[in-house]
């Protein structure tokens, strides 16, 4: 026996999936967290000091100039220079207060260092330095010394920016501060999440899955009884709108296979009846035969013919509908004189006709020919007949009456019977659907009928129905196109 492999339970699947989510959301945050933390700091300190010195660049001759500076200064914990640059010389316009002396004194080199740098490099340069190059301005805020500073990185940016009159100097500082402690702090933060992430997960994979897989679990109990052909079942339950859908569908699933399964079982009545009764004629009749010589009679034997043909039709019905209803029937279609084949099934009843008395009326205003299989539609008309005289009532007539209507031709088989209660209505087109519990053996055919009809009319699109009132009557009606010049081979008549 093939080995099938176990398959898991769906809180596992769903544990996995959540760790997977976490594992890869904490990966992603110890990457940025820890390994890109300092080239992302740097990028944006880069960034944050080009804008800074552009801006004093950009003001350079306004009359703010000081107060515009310091609150660069003040807001991005930078220093600025500006240098007013004649003749090779370097007048302060702008240093920072508190180190105005100290850093003059001490920083002119590194001054011109960038000065230089800015020059080589189109007047604009971004530097990194670090030890004790640089010293205050950047200081501006605290009172550390500058050997304290030893190891400090700094970022500046040194602009030339060159005007009418004169020619200024501009640099932006600002220290890069270290990140590798705060690094450490964030490891230790992270391994912490990580922590609490993957209990986190756990539990929620748990209570979803059991949230999810509860229900589920009992629908499939349920539907386990379906196999068991217990139909009388509704499934309920759900929190969600696909399970909510999927009982929905199994409840109306259920309701249809008991619906199925009761006309199954009104199926094998009726025809074991429809099969019983003919076999019983035939076998009666030709046993009498055989005992009697004086029964041995051309009326006997036409009774054991047409209960033979009866047996033949019935199973020829049960072939069809199965054949109609998996789609593998194949049509035959030609253009043909459809009044002609109506008048040809009445001549079948001219016997019924003679002997019982009944009156089959043709009501029609000249040919018309349609384009489909003529042995289907022939079909179609003869259960619609059979329908009429099993139904018809007292008066024994039965009237088809054919009317074109613009390019379409309907056909109408009328009779004055019992008529249908309009709650069956809609079933009455379903295969082994009888409003008469009571099997009624038909007079010529074998029952299945409307259902026959229903597909063969389906397979061509077109329009049928039924009207009629309870106590006067039944109107079958069906509508089919005519078949123009357009029509495929219009050449090849069948008439
Ligand atoms: P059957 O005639 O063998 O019962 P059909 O499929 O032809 O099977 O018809 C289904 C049901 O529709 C019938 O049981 C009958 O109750 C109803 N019916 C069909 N035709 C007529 C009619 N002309 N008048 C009244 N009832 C009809």
């Amino acid at each position: 026996m093939k080995q099938t492999k176990k398959k898991l339970p769906l809180r596992v699947y769903l544990a996995g999936a959540f760790l997977l989510f976490s594992a890869v959301l904490l990966i992603f945050m110890w990457l940025f967290q820890t390994v890109l933390l300092d080239p992302f700091y740097r990028m944006v300190k880069t960034s944050q000091v080009e804008r800074c010195a552009n801006s004093v660049v950009h003001n350079i001759e306004r009359d703010q100039l000081h107060s515009m500076i310091t609150e660069i200064e003040e807001q991005n914990m930078m220093s600025v220079s500006v240098y007013e640059t004649t003749d090779n010389s370097f007048k302060p316009i702008y240093t920072p207060d508190r180190f105005l002396s100290f850093s003059s004194m001490i920083n002119m080199s590194s001054v011109y260092d960038y000065y230089q740098q800015a020059l080589d490099n189109g007047g604009k340069a971004m530097i990194k330095s670090s030890g004790t190059k640089h010293t205050p301005p950047y200081d501006m805020f605290s009172f550390e010394t500058p050997l304290e500073r030893k190891n400090t990185e700094m970022l500046a940016c040194a602009c030339i920016v060159e005007n009418k009159d004169a020619e200024y100097f501009v640099v932006v500082e600002s220290e890069i501060t270290p990140v590798t402690s705060t690094v450490e702090t964030l490891k230790i933060q992270l391994l912490i999440i990580t922590a609490i992430i993957i209990l986190i997960s756990i539990f929620i994979a748990v209570i979803t899955a059991r949230y999810i897989a509860k229900p589920i679990q009992d629908t499939n109990k349920k539907a386990k009884q379906l196999a068991k052909q217990n139909y009388n079942l509704t499934f309920t339950g759900g929190v969600y709108k696909e399970l909510c859908e999927l009982n929905n569908t199994l409840t109306y699933t259920a309701h249809e296979l008991q619906k199925v399964d009761s006309l199954r079982r009104e199926l094998i009545a009726n025809v074991s009846h429809d099969l019983r009764t003919p076999l019983t004629m035939i076998t009666g009749y030709s046993e009498v035969m055989r005992d009697l010589p004086n029964e041995n009679t051309p009326e006997n034997v036409q009774i054991i013919i047409d209960e033979a043909n009866r047996l033949s039709a019935l199973v020829n019905d049960l072939l069809d509908i199965s054949k109609l209803e998996s789609g593998t029937v194949a049509m035959h279609n030609c253009v043909f004189n459809l009044t002609l084949c109506i008048k040809d099934i009445f001549n079948r009843y001219a016997k019924l006709i003679e002997q019982k008395a009944y009156n089959i009326v043709f009501e029609h205003s000249g040919d018309v020919y349609i384009y489909a299989d003529p042995l289907r539609i022939s079909q179609v008309m003869y259960n619609l007949i059979n329908n009429a005289i099993n139904y018809c009532g007292e008066d024994k007539t039965v009237v088809v009456r054919q009317s074109v209507f613009e390019n379409n031709v309907c056909i109408e088989v009328i009779d004055h019977g019992e008529g249908i209660e309009e709650s069956k209505l809609e079933h009455i087109w379903d295969r082994y659907y009888k409003v008469d519990k009571e099997h009624k053996r038909a007079v010529v055919g074998t029952g299945l009928g409307l259902s026959i009809v229903k597909n063969i009319l389906l397979q061509y699109d077109a329009r049928f129905g039924v009207k009629t009132k309870v106590g006067q009557g039944s109107d079958f009606w069906w509508m089919f196109p005519l078949a123009t010049s357009d029509t495929p081979n219009l050449n090849s008549i069948n008439t």
